[in-house]
């Protein structure tokens, strides 16, 4: 009896100081909160391992019954009032935080330990198995917390209008999975007998009870209660395992800063592959260098910004000019690349749409701005990236000399006289 009212006394301690450092999150920041939690977390641990009370129904720690579950709800009202990926970030605090406690463990017991004076040591055994229990019980909360959050908006669908009912199950459900983890894991390390499942699992059902009640009350009665519209389920799922930001990061690695296309070193390896696919397929491979005229002096009269400015619209014009399913890169300053599976009259075909896509888009600016392309195809004598490469570059060079705003292709020298002479065949 006397341990029950303790037990409840304690959840209410616990859930009385974290919602009030939680509701002056505005004022005080949300990290006072998180941290308050990561605290608890070392006290839970240790209760969990030794510290076990007997109730009518069993053995129960308040390591698990007030802590553990506590903050399980903790996490729940996160997400509740902010987002998903709020909540991921003491989620994923804790299991870092777990692994570099291993890592130091590790580099401490190498030390020759002086004994106190009263010949006290350190206790390495127990670390070791307060370690092991705080690795499983962070990845179950990794696991729970990600389970508690799906539930919750699952049962969106059918107890919008009961909020009771909505965080009792999704805490319930989780607690009732996460004690099975638990004691598995306390049974195998600390050789806790059933007794402590049971006695455990009875106490989280009770605190689900209790923790639900409280709050729902905080959140009806101190939190202005205004109910989000549902979300994806997956899209939670992405931003609690932090997959949006890998995206991202994907997205841009082999990137250009300025211009988002392609970078030069994207330009080696994509153009091998294709090389190689264009052999193994016997697809055409054509490859378009595109470079600026007189870009210099485009900097020189207007400034570097109004220059950039100028870059990202070509590299506008060419991806558009290009379509979705051609690689474009900037493989130099002014100078782009492209590659096409395509044999060389459509490439120069398209080197004649850039050319006049690219004019026509200055074509209100105070300058007038035009390119020249060098175009050349994967054959006999040019099997290599290195070699269509140098002879697109060497066609683009007589491109310039010839006067610019031209395409070059195979066919050489005659063209060169002739500037647009492939589009108005076309
Ligand atoms: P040409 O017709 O012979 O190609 O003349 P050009 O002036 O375009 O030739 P050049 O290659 O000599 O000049 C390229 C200029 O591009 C030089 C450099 O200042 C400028 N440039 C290179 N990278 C950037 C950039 O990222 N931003 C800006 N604004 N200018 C750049
Ligand atoms: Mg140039
Ligand atoms: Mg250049």
């Amino acid at each position: 009896m006397l341990n029950g009212f303790l037990l409840l006394a304690e959840a209410v301690l616990y859930f009385g100081v974290m919602v009030t450092l939680f509701r002056f999150r505005a004022r005080i920041g949300l990290g006072v909160f998180v941290c308050a939690l990561g605290v608890m977390h070392f006290l839970e641990t240790y209760l969990a391992s030794v510290f076990y009370v007997a109730l009518p129904f069993g053995m129960v720690s308040p390591g698990s019954a007030v802590l553990f579950s506590g903050k399980l709800v903790m996490l729940l009202l996160l997400y509740i009032k902010e987002d998903a990926a709020t909540v991921r970030q003491p989620i994923y605090g804790l299991l870092l935080g777990n692994a570099l406690m291993i890592g130091l463990v590790l580099i401490l017991r190498l030390h020759s330990i002086s004994p106190l004076p009263d010949g006290k040591l350190p206790d390495i055994g127990f670390i070791d198995q307060m370690g092991w229990l705080m690795v499983w019980g962070t990845s179950l909360l990794f696991i729970d917390a990600i389970l508690i959050i799906l539930l919750y908006e699952k049962l969106g669908r059918y107890l919008r209008a009961r909020p009771f009912a909505r965080i009792l199950v999704s805490v319930a459900c989780v607690l009732t999975f996460d004690q099975a983890g638990f004691f598995t894991a306390l049974h195998f390390v600390a050789g806790a007998p059933i007794e402590v499942f049971f006695g455990g699992w009875f106490a989280k059902m009770a605190a689900a009870l209790a923790y639900s009640g409280m709050l729902v009350a905080y959140l009806r009665w101190v939190e202005d209660h205004d109910i989000a519209l549902p979300r994806g389920l997956s899209d939670i799922f992405d931003t609690l395992t932090y997959r949006e930001r890998y995206e991202a990061l994907v997205k841009h690695v082999g990137r250009d800063g300025l211009t988002g296309l392609l970078h030069r070193g994207s330009f080696e390896t994509d153009g091998q592959t294709a090389v190689a696919r264009s052999r193994s397929t016997l697809k055409p491979l054509s490859l378009l260098i595109v470079d600026v005229d007189h870009f210099k002096s485009i900097n020189d009269r207007f400034g570097h910004a109004e220059g950039d400015k100028v870059l990202k619209s070509i590299a506008t014009v060419l991806t558009e000019v290009a379509g979705a399913e051609q690689k474009v890169f900037r493989i130099g300053g002014e100078e782009f690349a492209i590659l096409t599976e395509q044999p060389q009259a459509v490439a120069r075909l398209l080197g004649e749409s850039i050319r006049h896509a690219v004019k026509a888009s200055a074509s209100t600016s105070r300058f007038e701005l035009t390119v020249s392309v060098g175009v050349c195809t994967l054959g006999e004598a040019s099997n290599s990236l290195a070699d269509i490469f140098a002879l697109a570059d060497e066609r683009l060079y007589k491109a310039k000399s010839a006067g610019r705003d031209r395409v070059i292709g195979e066919l050489g020298d005659d063209e060169a006289e002739n500037p647009g002479i492939w589009t108005r065949s076309a």
